[in-house]
């Protein structure tokens, strides 16, 4: 996810437009800006790429799927369903509404089981939030088809796999909401930033006051505005937007990078016997940030990762003991340790984290791999990294196999 890796002239420009004016922030000051609207810009260009109506710059991913949550009219005690292999963000964005996240198994995509899914369900349940983690989907189809069915809303946070497809529709435009992130390891960057986008009017106008303290952005007296629901301060400043806009201008590019380099990668694993991948549901098209890959079993799959490491191949994950994206390192939430009291719709209703069953995804996670695909590596450095890790894994499995 190389966004940072691609910083230059493109980024530079729009950035001294913004300079040039002083003019930082994305609200008023008409007169004083030189013409130049980077958020603006950035959402135009931004729900044209993404194939929808409606697109809303705010501070950060996180700061989106709240935004996005609260446009929908989710909020203190509603339920939201979520994977338990995602970033931290998933929970913290619901439980900042009051609302309840409810943690479910992921299957073989590394995302959202649907089974797991409808097995959730209760008549507080109001958003269903699939998270398309390390570049490719879960299977919206079943996903969308259980939210018809139930009446629940579909969010889908894309801030991994932006630019992948599904069903030849951009990830994050399927469902009724989809969720961005471009801080500073993603794809394309703002540095910090987030996107929502969606194609439903009402959402649309509800996020665009919600982010700004509930403005209703009418005339162009901002004193003179008036309020027709509470809000919050969301806002992305516009050096940020200014930034994205220079890495949106080459985001076809990356993409036709990252893939380049997962396939140059991928080819050289496929050879090597255990080594099986991700399943992407059928119509996806990932977005080759991350190739992700199992092996036979817990066991040789930490020694694979120690050992890919220790011949210096970085950037390999093993999340199944990583802090931030699996719930075993999610302490934090599971005992609910919070600064200051927790609200009682949370601390009531949340289930039991601690006795949860997620065997089903330890199963998937324990043996999980994800190599991060940068777009700076040079065709040798692909092809030697390939090479190293085919053998590396290979070496692995053979030893094991043999004992
Ligand atoms: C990065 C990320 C976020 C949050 O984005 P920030 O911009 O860092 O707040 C949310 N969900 C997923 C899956 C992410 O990877």
């Amino acid at each position: 996810m190389p966004g940072f890796e691609a910083f230059g002239e493109e980024e530079r420009k729009h950035v001294n437009d913004v300079l040039d004016s002083g003019v930082l922030m994305r609200y008023g000051f008409d007169g004083m800006r030189n013409g130049h609207w980077k958020a603006k810009e950035f959402e135009t260009a931004f729900a044209q790429r993404m194939q929808v109506e409606h697109c809303q710059l705010v501070s950060s991913g996180t700061s989106a799927l709240t935004v996005a949550l609260a446009s929908a009219g989710v909020g203190a005690g509603d339920e939201v369903i979520m994977p338990v292999f995602t970033f931290v963000a998933s929970f913290e964005s619901i439980m900042m509404l009051g609302a309840v996240p409810v943690l479910v198994d992921i299957d073989d995509t590394l995302t959202l089981d649907p089974a797991a899914v409808e097995a959730a369900i209760t008549d507080k349940t109001r958003c269903v939030m699939p998270v398309h983690m390390c570049g490719s989907m879960a299977d919206l189809d079943a996903l969308q088809a259980i939210c018809d069915k139930h009446d629940l809303i579909l969010l889908e946070d894309a801030c991994q796999a932006i630019g992948g497809t599904y069903k030849g529709k951009p990830l994050g435009s399927y469902g009724d909401l989809g969720c961005f992130s471009f801080d500073f390891v993603k794809t394309i960057t703002c540095g910090e930033g987030g996107a929502v986008i969606t194609n439903n009017k009402q959402y649309a106008v509800h996020a665009d006051q919600y982010q700004d303290h509930g403005h209703d952005h009418v005339g162009k007296d901002r004193g003179a505005e008036t309020h027709p629901a509470l809000g919050y301060n969301f806002r992305i400043s516009e050096l940020h937007a200014a930034v994205g806009l220079g890495q949106l201008s080459k985001f076809d590019h990356f993409l036709a990078k990252q893939k380049e380099h997962y396939t140059i990668m991928r080819n050289a694993l496929e050879q090597v016997s255990g080594v099986t991948f991700r399943r992407v549901p059928d119509g996806g098209e990932e977005n080759y940030s991350f190739l992700n890959f199992f092996l036979p079993s817990i066991e040789l799959t930490q020694k694979a990762h120690k050992t890919l490491s220790e011949a210096g191949v970085d950037a390999c994950f093993y999340w199944y003991t990583n802090n931030w994206h699996y719930i075993n390192g999610w302490e934090h939430l599971r005992d609910l340790k919070a600064l200051g009291n927790v609200p009682s719709e949370i601390r009531n209703q949340i289930q039991d984290l601690n006795a949860t069953d997620f065997s089903a995804s330890d199963a998937w996670m324990g043996r999980t791999i994800s190599s991060l695909v940068k777009i700076g590596w040079s065709s040798e450095d692909v092809h030697e990294r390939a090479t190293k890790m085919a053998e590396v894994i290979s070496e692995v499995l053979k030893k094991e196999y043999s004992l």
